[in-house]
């Protein structure tokens, strides 16, 4: 069963908490207990079977051949390869690739899955409801999820992204998605706004009740959704087997992990993945410049109240990171007073300041740091020099963060650094570290790239700049509710 960190609901089942994605009053769903994994007893698995082992674990009321379709998506067509998260060496570490799906970033590996669960799930609790799916975006969410629920019966999605936050290739990306049931809002502000103002839709009775008289309901296909956590926790354990398949480390033997990290969704996963007895070292988190993380695992004060930089790694460009609600839960000994005060302190003055064993007992579980634009450009540069390797800007930031954390502590650990995106993706930043020449448009950024270092240009990114591209609804954060009235014909109801 699934609760609410601020105890304001009752416990649910797996297929509520999918439903609904966040709790309606506020609040997220977490498992009340963790079930417990063997390491040992998993290595013989493919990487679709030990999903379907996983998840059902959680899901206990979800039907098996809905589990079991679920999991079919990392064994076909959907992720180039055969590994949909191979774990590959560079110098003296691993880089875990998870940007082998459609979108060419991380989300797929949870946003393919997602359909399934919440489709289930929806049927489930709300018989023939159509859901309807709002989505914020820091750049790769937006596509993944458009490509995930894309002409999926019964499901219409619409995204909001930062209008001049994302990269050219991501913006073109959401905007050529051709389903029947996919709307695409700019938004006049940063990922934060977008993010609260879809959180409040969420909260709003008024609009639930709306909804409920066209016999729709609202859910997420943001991290906040369990269903969209739930996939990740797997390649945290594949990461672990194949570390020791490949004979990185001893078996038993200690992993650290390094996440490039925005809402935090991506390093909880691997959080849960050790707290269920997978033997993970040291989690380090990276950020960028907007390190309100790293300065919390300082301080113990969580302060949104500074200057928003729009940087090279604008998926990781989020000052609220939604899922540090779930952690801090497990920190504070699950004592959801303390997360409401937190949270309520944190909507009204933008901070807020955890006691000291919360401190403390995060300090124990994550290693936090942050690199620069410079850091980053220099990460990439010299990946390639010395090992014909291509990082994404994200991904170099987890690997300067780990040089750092390295020299802070000494250890040697063996490590896997968690690779969330191509670096096509974001192609005039790599290009310009790699060839120290910029590119006057990104798309000529793709192919001299491609030139350059010698690898491929994902599928899902090939030709995005002579697709037609869909309508793009253009708002102000304030106006996401009346944007989504009318296209959905809210407004003429009670
Ligand atoms: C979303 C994203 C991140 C951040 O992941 P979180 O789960 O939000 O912490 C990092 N890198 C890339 C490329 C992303 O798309």
């Amino acid at each position: 069963m699934y609760e609410s960190t601020r105890g304001n609901l009752e416990r649910q089942t797996a297929s509520q908490a999918i439903a609904w994605g966040m709790v309606p009053g506020g609040g997220l769903f977490v498992p009340e207990v963790l079930p417990a994994l063997n390491w040992k007893e998993l290595r013989e698995l493919s990487y679709q079977e030990l999903a379907e082992r996983i998840m059902s674990l959680f899901l206990p009321d979800m039907p098996p051949e809905v589990i079991s379709k679920a999991a079919a998506v990392y064994g076909g067509e959907v992720f180039e390869g055969a590994d949909p998260a191979p774990l590959k060496t560079v110098g003296h570490f691993s880089v875990l690739e998870l940007w082998h799906g459609p979108t060419a970033a991380f989300k797929d590996m949870a946003l393919q899955v997602l359909p399934h669960l919440l489709g289930a799930s929806v049927k489930q609790v709300n018989q023939g409801a159509q859901v309807l799916i709002l989505t914020a975006t820091s750049g790769d969410t937006g596509k993944a999820a458009l490509e995930g629920f894309k002409n999926v019966p019964g499901t219409s999605i619409m995204v909001f992204y930062p209008d001049g936050g994302v990269s050219a290739v991501q913006e073109r990306q959401m905007t050529t998605t051709d389903g029947s049931n996919t709307y695409v809002v700019a938004v006049d502000g940063n990922f934060d706004q977008c993010q609260s103002a879809v959180k409040e839709i969420f909260a709003s009775e008024e609009l639930r009740s709306k909804l409920a008289q066209k016999n729709m309901i609202f859910s997420s296909a943001n991290s906040i959704n369990w269903g969209r956590l739930l996939p990740q926790i797997v390649y945290y354990v594949w990461t672990y087997l194949q570390a020791v398949e490949q004979e990185k480390i001893e078996p038993g033997a200690p992993l650290n992990v390094v996440v490039p990290t925005g809402n935090f969704g991506n390093i909880l996963a691997g959080y849960y993945a050790k707290k269920m007895g997978i033997p993970l070292g040291q989690l380090i988190c990276a950020s960028n410049k907007n390190k309100v993380l790293t300065d919390f695992f300082e301080t113990g004060v969580y302060d949104t109240q500074r200057a928003f930089h729009l940087t090279i790694s604008p998926s990781m460009d989020i000052l609220i990171s939604s899922n540090f609600e779930r952690f801090l839960y497990e920190m504070c000994a699950k004592d959801p007073e303390k997360i409401k005060a937190w949270y309520q302190s944190l909507s009204a003055s933008g901070v807020f300041k955890v006691d000291e064993d919360t401190l403390k007992n995060s300090r124990q579980e994550i290693w936090a740091g942050w690199a620069d634009e410079n850091d980053v450009l220099a990460v990439i540069a010299r990946a390639f020099k010395e090992h014909r390797y291509v990082y994404d800007p994200h991904t170099a930031v987890a690997v300067k963060v780990y040089e750092d954390y390295v020299r802070a502590s000494g250890d040697h650990t063996y490590t896997a650094i968690v690779s969330t995106a191509s670096p096509f993706k974001f192609a005039s930043s790599v290009l310009e570290a790699i060839s120290g020449s910029k590119s006057p448009d990104e798309w000529e950024a793709l192919a001299r790239l491609e030139q350059e270092t010698g690898w491929k240009i994902p599928t899902g990114l090939k030709g995005l700049n002579e697709k037609p591209e869909q309508r793009v609804q253009k708002c102000e954060p304030q106006g996401l509710k009346e944007v989504l009235l009318e296209t959905y014909h809210l407004n003429d109801l009670s």
